[in-house]
């Protein structure tokens, strides 16, 4: 049985719990981040629950600070001595982050903890016991802060800075289209309970290395091909390149928007090797052009404006072909402007 909840059936049915396990999508990034270990924070603190966050692979180096500490590992023993999985930011199960010790696609189901899964991707099909998916919220932690207001319990400031983080990024600091008039007002909110808006600045816009800015030039003088005048930008990311500069993508969230900022730019994709796959990140700068459907139709997935897919058997030149093929189409359905 899967039901679909409103914010407030959410907030009353969290305060029900007493032991609470948070998980989140593989590779987390900035919401995936903001959102879970904000709950953590505002349920321990604010409902009195006991709530662990597991990550099993690191976070991006920069929220370390922000975040504390978390569990690496979780074994189905350990899920059943919760009373409930919360899923934050997860829009399919086989992105669930739960480590090799459990099967994702099957963790509420056979460690008999129910789940209330909590996302705003509009393709979610988790199909949990509890679903509150909210395409329109730009971020889980506009989510995740809308239930912590409807509980009407005190925030506290880390929470509060934890969700604005979650927005921040996945807003790109407001410049995306996702940017509605209720993610300004819930970011009121949390500005008012003390969110620290240049810590989160600083964490997530003014961190880089000095190895990540290196990688990022190299990349941008070797790697960035122009096609269709400018209108598509992409760049792969040869192996050789991460090696020479110690550069992993777990810190890579911003370096897509580098091909974003360009001027003229509707769509730009960059790709890399991941074990024997390749991983695609998509990004559309223009409405009329939405890269969610591209990357569907390729078994992958994400929002309209920022997507993603997973291609397997093939070499990058093939990739490469592959997205000029299908950027081709996409931009060809409309008038060159
Ligand atoms: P990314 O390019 O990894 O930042 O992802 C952009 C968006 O696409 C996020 O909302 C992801 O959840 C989604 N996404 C990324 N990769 C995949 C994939 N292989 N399959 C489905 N969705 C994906
Ligand atoms: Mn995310
Ligand atoms: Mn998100």
């Amino acid at each position: 049985m899967s039901e679909a909840l409103s914010i407030p059936e959410a907030a009353a049915l969290l305060l029900e719990q007493k032991r609470i396990l948070i998980l989140t999508h593989e590779r987390p990034d900035g919401d995936a981040i903001g959102s879970s270990f904000g709950m953590r924070e505002f349920l321990r603190e604010s409902c009195g629950c006991e709530v662990d966050v597991v990550l099993p692979t690191p976070p991006p180096t920069r929220y370390l600070e922000l975040i504390g500490d978390y569990k690496t590992t979780l074994t189905p023993e350990e899920v059943a001595g919760y009373n409930l999985i919360l899923l934050l930011d997860c829009a399919n199960r086989e992105r669930i982050a739960c480590g090799p010790a459990v099967d994702p696609v099957l963790l509420p189901e056979l460690s008999g903890t129910p789940m209330l899964n909590v996302d705003h991707h509009g393709g979610n099909n988790v199909n949990a016991r509890w679903n509150l998916v909210v395409p329109r919220a730009a971020a889980a932690s506009q989510l995740a802060a809308q239930i912590a207001i409807a509980t009407e319990l005190q925030i506290p400031k880390r929470a509060a800075t934890l969700w604005l983080l979650g927005i921040v990024t996945d807003t790109g600091a407001f410049r995306f289209s996702n940017t509605l008039g209720n993610t300004l007002r819930v970011t009121a909110d949390l500005l008012d309970n003390g969110a620290d808006l240049e810590r989160v600045v600083n964490a997530a816009y003014y961190s880089k290395p000095l190895n990540q800015q290196h990688f990022e030039t190299e990349l941008l003088e070797t790697q960035e091909k122009l096609a269709f005048d400018g209108r598509y930008i992409y760049a792969y990311i040869p192996d050789e390149l991460f090696a020479k500069h110690n550069f992993d993508m777990r810190d890579g969230e911003g370096v897509i928007d580098l091909l974003r900022e360009v001027a003229g730019t509707k769509v730009v994709a960059l790709y890399y090797r991941k074990g024997d796959s390749f991983k695609v990140s998509l990004r559309s700068k223009d409405q009329r052009y939405p890269v969610g459907p591209l990357a569907r139709s390729l078994g992958g997935g994400g929002h309209e404006m920022a997507a993603g897919i997973t291609l397997r058997e093939m070499d990058h030149n093939q990739v490469e072909a592959l997205l000029l093929e299908k950027v081709a189409a996409l931009l060809g359905d409309r008038e060159q402007d």
